[in-house]
């Protein structure tokens, strides 16, 4: 019988991988750290009725869909993003084009710089891109704010996480209003965007979408039980350790963070490079209010490196029943370093400086509307920093990490600034080169496999649904 092929991480891009090899006929285990699935795609509520997310999320129909969790989806109506600019807040992208210093600097920039070969880091990229002064005012300050870097260290890459065309956004956003749904603009790089492909949010939270794939996987996942060590012999994995216990398996998949892999990786130095990745730490404050629509808009960027949050999303404005009829959310991202001032802030202080950053851009009367604090959530790894420095690895490890049958994917295991649906859709192509690798073509078709089967002979029961739910 086939060794099971080991899956660290019950997020959804373990959880797909796990499901994928399962519908190819391949047994696979999944190992994960925490005690219970879904990994950023939390969410909770508090016993007043506010339901929060781990930050703020959006999904697409097309991802619920081909989660199997459509039906329990409902549609998004409105989704829209402003920019404070100089105290105002500016639609995006086309309010910003109102601000003839903008578009100016932006035709200038497009004319005088055609010749200049590849853009040499991500400030090159901007200046290029939106012009100086939208790069200046606008882009710099939100990329530095979620890298925790200057632009000038980080690679010209960063710039594909920036959104659509202005045509295409015209498009998209024209198809919105004619639809009356809030059609996805930016969400994802690995499929097409167009008018069929709109947000939508799953009733009971995020976590609620992966309860298709977990049935699917029918006791696969063990709950906390961390892979401790991936154990490598003459360049190819063998084995994994877990609770103390060895378990051959014939390849991993890791959705861990790339930094996590050198130290857990053991008879190989392939991944020493890894070590050197950073992740920009975040904090999300949740404070609730009185009423609706605080925001001009769903999110409001804030651009401005005197500001503690650069980013205020007020989900109800899209996602109404997130928050108890008349009342409302608003979340503050932070970026920080752990152990830094900001991150040492208690959740009181932070509160309260979030509160006070509201109130000086949109009116001291919104202190009478707040009802108090939903809580911070601090995670040490939010983004993955593309710094210049560590390029090269970056791309190398993009294609292999560089040791046989070890895959590494998801956002923090192919260390990218990747949404749901790109996570889910690059996760599933990925599985192709793990069945080439375990010959999967040929045992896809062996009769008689059970997974179960292949469970109990290497001696490990799974969780069951309730338990991992
Ligand atoms: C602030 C923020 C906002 C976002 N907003 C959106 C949005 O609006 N829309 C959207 O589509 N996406 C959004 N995303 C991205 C989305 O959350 C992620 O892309 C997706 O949830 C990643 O899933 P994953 O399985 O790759 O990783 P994770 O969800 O992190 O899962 C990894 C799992 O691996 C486990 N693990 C780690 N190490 C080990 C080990 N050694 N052994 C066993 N288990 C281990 C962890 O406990 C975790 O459960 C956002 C992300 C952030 C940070």
């Amino acid at each position: 019988m086939m060794k099971p092929i080991a899956v660290l991480g019950a997020g959804l891009a373990g959880l797909t991988a796990a499901a994928e090899l399962k519908r190819r006929g391949l047994p696979a285990i999944v190992f994960e750290a925490g005690r219970s699935v879904g990994g950023m795609a939390a969410s909770f509520k508090d016993a007043e009725g506010f339901s929060y997310d781990y930050g703020a999320h959006f999904i697409s129909n097309r991802l619920a869909k081909a989660l199997g969790a459509e039906d329990i989806c409902r549609t998004v109506r409105h989704y829209g993003e402003a920019v404070v600019v100089n105290g105002r807040s500016r639609s995006h992208p086309f309010g910003l084009m109102l601000e003839p210093r903008y578009v100016a600097s932006a035709l200038k920039s497009r004319f005088a710089r055609r010749d200049e070969g590849p853009a040499r880091h991500a400030e090159d990229w901007m200046r290029r891109s939106y012009g100086d002064a939208m790069a200046e005012e606008v882009a710099m300050p939100l990329v530095e704010a979620w890298s925790g870097a200057p632009a000038c260290e980080l690679s010209p890459s960063v710039g594909e996480k920036f959104g659509n065309s202005i045509f295409k956004s015209l498009y998209l956003n024209a198809a919105a209003k004619v639809t009356q749904r809030a059609v996805c603009n930016g969400y994802t790089r690995t499929m097409p965007e167009g008018a069929g492909v709109y947000h939508v949010y799953p009733e009971g939270g995020l976590a609620k979408l992966l309860e298709p794939t977990l049935r699917k996987l029918n006791g696969a996942v063990r709950l906390e039980s961390p892979v401790e060590r991936i154990l490598v012999d003459k360049g190819r994995v063998v084995a994994v350790r877990s609770g103390g216990a060895e378990v051959p398996v014939s390849a991993v998949i890791s959705t861990a963070p790339v930094n996590v892999l050198p130290r857990i990786v053991e008879g190989t130095d392939a991944l020493a490079p890894m070590a050197a990745f950073r992740y920009r730490p975040m904090m999300f404050v949740n404070l609730r209010f009185s009423g609706r629509a605080i925001l001009p808009d769903t999110m409001v960027w804030v651009p401005d490196r005197s500001q503690l949050s650069f980013r205020l999303t007020e989900a109800p404005i899209s996602m109404p029943w997130l928050a108890p009829e008349g009342k409302t959310l608003i979340t503050f991202d932070i970026g920080c370093e752990k152990g830094d001032a900001r991150w040492s802030m208690s959740d009181e202080d932070l509160a309260k400086a979030c509160l006070d950053q509201l109130c000086a851009i949109y009116g001291e009367e919104l202190r009478a509307r707040y009802l108090g604090a939903g809580g911070t959530i601090r995670t040490p790894i939010s983004y993955p920093v593309y710094l210049k420095a560590y390029e090269e690895q970056r791309l190398r490890f993009g294609q292999s990490t560089g040791v046989q049958g070890l895959y590494s994917v998801g956002r923090n295991g192919e260390f990218a600034h990747i949404l749901m649906e790109d996570v889910f859709w690059r996760t599933i192509r990925r599985m192709d080169d793990v069945a080439r690798y375990v010959g999967g073509t040929e045992a896809g078709g062996r009769p008689g496999f059970s997974l179960g089967q292949g469970l109990s002979a290497i001696g490990l029961g799974g969780a069951s649904l309730t338990q991992a739910a």
